[in-house]
């Protein structure tokens, strides 16, 4: 993955875009864990409020801990600039907010982050602001499904929890015919395995509690995309309703972010060899994994993505009390939502995740009542293997 000048996405990873502070040395930058900065006098107030002068005012404007992880992720994204928020649907909310208005219509993909799904929902119900939904699958699908009011298109590929997969540049091809931006939550992805930019996409948002976080023990969510819509949102949108990222969270982040590759090779290596697994299981329905070849979206995954992920979804024979003995019967994997973590998590979307969705409209996502969703962790996958199968053999 050589990077057209400089380092390799590997090693920009852990070296770009942190500065020294104050010329310490520190190898970590530090926690600037400040609500205000001082002006050295009142003419630097004024100067700084009026945009003469560059320079922290307040951290819900702007904190240094805060900026060095909104570099590192417009960086790796390959963006002009990021911004940072106390969570993914904090930076989801935001960039629609940002995008919209009321008589406005929002083209999505067929499967959406359950609280995104809500989102849209009120954003109807309050504000007239309209969505509708497409499979995305072809140039002639999305050019049919655009309205005359559409502001943006909003996708997720790998899908939740589907696994299904949008060409992304074919969408933006599509887009940019009638100037619409593409936003894509790549959340499942990771900016390692996809770069969403680089496909003609227009703006890119994360949860950055899974991968980027890596660890399970943080929320943050950013957005990255042109110098000009993030500073916009920036001024508006993030200041005035002020969901912002902490300084000690985005140093949590900043130091999750650095083993993103290492973990994402794990992460996939250990879903790739669970898939086949599930695959050849007689209690097992259906896998939906990118990386199988006989997945319809294989293609799609080859031209976008790096290597296929750490999700994986399956269905089991039987009913949705089949699916909950089967997650009873694990005694490693572990029954929680988010994903991402070092340790395996399985979840079921129909009663978890996807609850808020209507039943009607979570069959037309393809989230059957026996779907489960598993978040590869980083353990032997042996051991992984062996509690499913003990967990299958009982039911
Ligand atoms: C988790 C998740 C979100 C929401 O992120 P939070 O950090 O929990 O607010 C949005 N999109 C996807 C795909 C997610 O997995």
């Amino acid at each position: 993955m050589r990077e057209n000048n400089g380092y390799r996405f590997e090693t920009d990873l852990i070296h770009k875009g942190i500065p020294d502070f104050q010329g310490v040395g520190s190898l970590v930058p530090p926690i600037y864990q400040t609500s205000t900065f001082v002006f050295k006098d009142a003419e630097q107030g004024e100067a700084r409020f009026s945009g003469k002068e560059a320079g922290y005012i307040y951290s819900r404007l702007a904190n240094p801990t805060v900026r060095v992880f909104e570099n590192m992720l417009a960086t790796l994204e390959k963006g002009e600039a990021a911004l940072a928020f106390a969570s993914g649907m904090a930076a989801v909310s935001a960039v629609l907010t940002t995008l919209t208005k009321t008589g406005d219509h929002i083209l999505c993909s067929q499967g959406i982050y359950g609280c995104t799904f809500g989102l849209l929902q009120s954003f109807k119900d309050k504000y007239q602001i309209d969505h509708s939904f497409s499979s995305l699958e072809s140039k002639d699908e999305v050019l049919e499904n655009i309205r005359e009011n559409t502001a943006c298109i909003f996708i997720e590929t790998p899908i939740n929890p589907t696994m299904r997969l949008v060409d992304l540049e074919m969408v933006a091809e599509a887009a940019g015919e009638h100037g619409i931006p593409v936003v894509v939550d790549n959340t499942f992805a990771s900016p390692y395995l996809q770069k969403p930019l680089l496909h003609g996409c227009d703006v890119v948002v994360h949860s950055a509690t899974k991968y980027i976080g890596g660890h399970g023990d943080v929320l943050g969510g950013i957005a990255v995309g042109r110098r000009d819509f993030i500073e916009k949102m920036a001024k508006t949108v993030q200041k005035d309703m002020g969901g912002i990222l902490s300084p000690f969270d985005a140093w949590l982040l900043i130091r999750g972010l650095k083993t993103l590759a290492v973990r994402m090779d794990r992460h996939s290596e250990n879903a790739e060899k669970l898939a086949s697994f599930l695959a050849a299981h007689p209690k097992i329905e259906q896998v939906f994994y990118p990386g199988d070849m006989r997945n319809p979206d294989w293609l799609i995954m080859k031209k976008q993505m790096e290597k296929p992920g750490g999700l994986i979804s399956f269905s089991l024979k039987g009913t949705k009390e089949t699916a909950q003995q089967f997650m009873n019967n694990l005694r490693l994997i572990k029954i929680a939502v988010s994903l991402g973590d070092p340790e395996t998590l399985i979840q079921h979307p129909a009663t978890m995740t996807h609850a808020v969705v209507p039943r009607e409209e979570r069959y037309k996502m393809g989230i059957s009542d026996t779907l489960m969703r598993l978040s590869a962790g980083l353990e032997a996958w042996e051991d992984l293997r062996d509690d499913i199968r003990q967990a299958l053999e009982k039911i």
